[in-house]
């Protein structure tokens, strides 16, 4: 019978959410999804060392923005709970105990300095099967004394007994059977006494089976942790239910070989988190896709094809079609290299597909960052102002650099336009323009821009010059879009008194400028 689909995604709370465990989350969604199945987010904060302040909460609201969704987890609840390991402590507890008891794993005294010992008068030290009888554990003492040193609150950990001449299979779904050799693993640590809390190794595992979950989805540099997983299952008696693996591949810097690091964002200009990680220790703000002005919807559909393709070239897609459309059979085995220009095109394409109204929703907070008092405007001539422009930009705080004239008049003229336009006797023209204009009470482009041509026209004017001169007068810049539509939007009373305050600052032409 085919298994209920159950994934899980689980980070440990050691920073923000790499955009490469983004990724990941991703993948787990989308298999979920498409299978009907459920999705689960652990906090794997067994390791108090690293634990870092806001993390956990900064992956929450990654994943909220991504619209990547949970159904059972640390806010949302569910049946196997708790989600958060550091709550989970009798369980594991109980686990290692089972262990112990079965002669699976042992408990091992050595010190640190003892292990460094170990290390420096043994070639390739590893604790196992070859040295654990010369180290000082259950195995080598005997039981009084085991027992006094625990007696006597000497820190122990627990080692799972790795046995020798075993292959171990890992079933990847990416990789198929991958066959290691059990001699080349150690007697991994599975718990600590000091803080009475179990390693990684023990409580992803014991949750992966507790939890249900069908498939392990993550990335490949947890590849080595596999066969460990597939021998504490086997020693546990949950071979039944052993879940599938899939190890994803690893993300790749944009230029050259290695793996995609926060400093190739830093070096080439990209965000490698997908929110704004102010560092709690250092003060250090790193920068964000949300900030910078991605939609999330761009960074899911670009996120997505790094490592998998659809089977055909279509490369946009909506979170409804991937859930469709993915399928581990078109991931790649091979690193993908992080195309942050790509990333740009996704984003560009994506606000154009948005309404005016929706971009100008969003770019409601850049005007008020900017000082622009919005209860100005109406919001369909922001929404009008955002639609011009939005062909122009790749991001949400570009809006304002082509559209800040909507909102404020010039307060200089782009100097070498004034050079090159605001040719002799401009000035003077400029005022019969201001004439021409105020014939219409109605400003639609429709009906101003063919009387302007045709006056420019009659006159025998240079079209070039004069109307680069309207758009310096009105725009500050030689720039922009349509420009009967820019004055359409402005009205009447702006187009006009822009105008004469752009004759009163630039005088009548070159031969009246100082
Ligand atoms: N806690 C591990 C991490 O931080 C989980 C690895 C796994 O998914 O098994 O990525």
């Amino acid at each position: 019978m085919e298994r209920k689909v159950r994934v899980r995604f689980a980070p440990s709370p050691t920073g923000p959410l790499h955009i490469g465990g983004a990724r990941t989350a991703l993948y787990n969604y989308l298999f979920a999804r498409q299978h009907g199945g459920e999705m689960i987010l652990r906090i794997e904060d067994t390791d108090s060392q690293r634990f870092v302040p806001g993390a956990e909460e900064y992956i929450n609201e990654s994943l909220a923005w991504l619209g990547i969704g949970i159904d059972e987890g640390v806010k949302e609840g569910g049946s196997y709970g708790p989600y958060r390991q550091s709550e989970r402590r009798d369980i594991y507890r109980k686990h290692v105990q089972q262990l112990l008891d079965s002669g699976k794993a042992y408990i091992a005294f050595d010190t640190p300095e003892e292990l460094d010992a170990a290390r420096q008068s043994t070639p390739n030290f590893q604790y196992d099967a070859s040295t654990r009888m010369n180290m000082r554990n259950s195995l080598s003492m005997d039981k009084e004394e085991v027992d006094k040193l625990i007696a006597d609150g000497t820190k122990y950990v627990v080692r799972f007994k790795i046995e020798p001449g075993r292959a171990v299979v890992v079933d990847d779904m990416l990789r198929g059977e991958v066959t290691i050799k059990s001699d080349i693993l150690d007697d991994k640590v599975l718990y600590k006494s000091a803080d009475d809390l179990p390693t990684y190794h023990l409580a992803n595992i014991v949750d992966d089976h507790l939890m249900e979950v069908s498939h392990v989805i993550r990335g490949e540099e947890w590849l080595p942790s596999a066969p460990l997983h597939v021998l504490l299952y086997e020693a546990f008696g949950w071979t039944d239910t052993m879940p599938r693996f899939v190890h994803l591949p690893l993300l790749l810097k944009p230029d050259g070989k290695g793996k995609l690091s926060k400093r190739d964002g830093d070096r080439l200009g990209f965000p490698v988190f997908p929110l704004e990680w102010h560092d709690p220790k250092s003060g250090e703000i790193s920068s964000g896709y949300r900030e910078k002005g991605y939609l999330p919807d761009a960074v899911v559909n670009f996120l997505a094809l790094l490592g998998w393709n659809p089977g055909d070239d279509t490369e946009i897609m909506s979170m409804d079609e991937l859930i469709k459309k993915f399928s581990f059979d078109h991931c790649s085995r091979a690193g993908a290299k992080f195309a942050f220009e790509k990333g740009k095109w996704f984003n560009h394409t994506y606000i154009q597909e948005k309404s005016d109204e929706e971009l100008a929703q969003l770019f409601m907070p850049v005007l008020a960052q900017e000082g622009v008092d919005t209860t100005n405007f109406t919001p369909d001539y922001i929404a009008k102002a955002t639609g011009m422009v939005k062909g122009r930009v790749n991001f949400i705080g570009e809006l304002w650099d082509n559209a800040k004239f909507f909102f404020c008049a010039p307060d200089c003229y782009d100097a070498k336009s004034v050079k090159k336009r605001w040719t002799e006797g401009m000035g003077g023209i400029m005022k019969e323009l201001t004439d021409v204009l105020d014939e219409f009470d109605d400003f639609t482009s429709d009906e101003i821009e063919p009387r302007v041509l045709g006056w420019i026209e009659e006159k025998g004017y240079h079209l070039g010059n004069v109307m680069n001169a309207f758009r310096l007068a009105v725009v500050g810049e030689c720039k922009g879009p349509h420009m009967f539509n820019i004055t359409a939007l402005l009205g009447k009373e702006e187009t006009l008194s822009r105008i004469h305050t752009a004759v009163s600052r630039l005088g009548y032409g070159p031969a009246n400028a100082e």
